[in-house]
């Protein structure tokens, strides 16, 4: 990049942030307003104290109920007086730089709050309701370093085909998980991953979440570029690669195929495996072979709550436990799950453990989160996250070679697997063996 164009880049970045700085924080906090930012401190730093990743915070008949995301599940957590809520939502609104008297319509923002010397990002999203409004905020710690593919949940083959699609200098890699936090922090680690002086790297977010040093942020809102414009205008500036976050339409993910025939394009969609994002995309196709031939990689993933090792609990599963596993495991069978555990285990997964739990014969051991928990874990019995993964070669010779036929999507789910693929479930039973996460977690993926 030249250096013209890395001031470029720099200047893009600042004009494109719309997140309110700490200034903000206390602008309100000098108005009589204090004792309410004080309680929206306290809400993020208990939020931050359990993992969560967003705060729900909704008026009943009598008081205010606050409702932690944790993983898939909603904590309940404080009950507010309902006289605070309107000078809740009004400072929450006034942080994001947003109208604090609107009260009838959606609204969204950004804000940083510094709570105990950690620099918390928030997206704050308001939805007014028949009682007054929800508050929504969704936090993006930054002190969350970038999570590392291994972090994530890659591992062995699945992890050497993830970098070595990266690698490439052209084509199309999906990225298919279960939500906007699982996308954006997929691609915050692919963006740590490129992050080389030599490659010029522009995202497109809608909103962004997290800042990535030395790369060209974007965002989308209703007054700038539509997602389309904002790729060009990264293409046009030279973009190496390209991270898109979210793909909202038809006409978007077109124009990103258009790109990958030229560079590198990672695009991330809400979707529950890899074939369901096969299946979105080749909608868009004019026919299944142009669809497919301009992929590099398919990833599915799903974001699931890691147990805590200081109280996670083993045991050995029941007759009708086996039956479930047998279930989400296509051609089941206890070698080869425990030949995948061993390879896991070479790999690093679940490095603490000596033993495996799977035999040739049988499944000794999983594991599950404890009910009580421990202090470790604010008794909640997890903590952080990992990725359930599945990954698609779709450059390799045995799945490119039928790629000329058009090919119905389960057939190539089945030829995926033949090729190396190991489908979320068994990657999830295979964590779950080592002790990663929860069994019920895993019974309740997609397959
Ligand atoms: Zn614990």
């Amino acid at each position: 990049m030249t250096t013209h164009k890395a001031y470029v880049s720099y200047i893009i970045q600042t004009m494109t942030r719309k997140v309110a700085d700490a200034p903000a924080q206390e602008k309100v906090k000098s108005s009589n307003q204090s004792l309410v930012v004080s309680a929206i401190e306290n809400l993020v730093d208990q939020a931050s104290k359990l993992h969560a990743t967003n705060i729900h915070i909704e008026p009943r008949d009598r008081y205010i109920i606050v409702r932690y995301r944790i993983g898939n599940d909603l904590r309940v957590g404080t009950k507010l007086p309902l006289s605070e809520f309107e000078e809740l939502v009004r400072s929450s609104k006034t942080l994001a730089r947003l109208d604090p008297e609107e009260t009838k319509r959606p609204q969204e923002g950004n804000f940083n709050l510094n709570v105990n010397g950690q620099q918390h990002n928030i997206s704050l999203s308001t939805i007014p309701l028949l009682n007054g409004e929800k508050v929504l905020f969704s936090l993006h710690s930054a002190a969350l370093s970038a999570p590392s593919l291994e972090g994530l949940g890659y591992w062995g083959d699945s992890l050497e085909t993830v970098k070595l699609s990266l690698s490439k200098h052209s084509g199309l890699i999906v990225i298919a998980s279960n939500g906007r936090g699982a996308n954006a922090m997929t691609l915050l680690c692919i963006a740590h991953y490129l992050n080389n002086p030599a490659l010029s790297v522009g995202s497109i977010e809608d909103p962004i979440i997290y800042s990535i040093p030395h790369v060209t942020q974007m965002e989308i809102s209703s007054h700038g570029p539509t997602y389309t414009q904002a790729m060009q205008r990264l293409v046009n500036q030279g973009a190496n690669a390209l991270l898109l976050s979210n793909l909202p339409d038809r006409r978007s993910a077109s124009a990103a195929m258009r790109q990958a025939k030229k560079i590198l394009v990672c695009a991330s969609i809400n979707s529950n495996s890899a074939l369901s994002a096969l299946r979105q995309f080749n909608k868009i196709g004019s026919s299944p072979e142009i669809t497919m031939s301009n992929f590099n990689l398919v990833v599915g993933q799903t974001l699931v709550k890691k147990l805590c090792v200081s109280c996670r609990e083993s045991f050995m599963p029941s007759a009708a436990q086996l039956k479930q596993m047998q279930k989400l495991v296509s051609s089941f069978s206890f070698s080869k799950l425990n030949k995948l555990e061993a390879l896991a285990s070479e790999a690093g997964l679940g490095s603490d453990l000596k033993n495996l739990g799977t035999t040739k014969t049988s499944v000794q051991r999983l594991w599950r989160a404890s009910k009580r928990g421990c202090p470790e874990c604010e008794h909640s019995g997890y903590f952080g996250y990992i990725m359930t993964t599945e990954t698609v070669d779709m450059t390799s010779p045995s799945i490119k070679s039928q790629i000329i036929k058009p090919l119905a999507l389960e057939q190539l789910k089945t030829l995926a697997v033949k090729s190396g693929t190991i489908p979320q479930p068994t990657d999830g039973l295979i964590k779950c063996a080592r002790g990663l996460i929860d069994f019920n977690d895993v019974v309740n993926l997609t397959t």
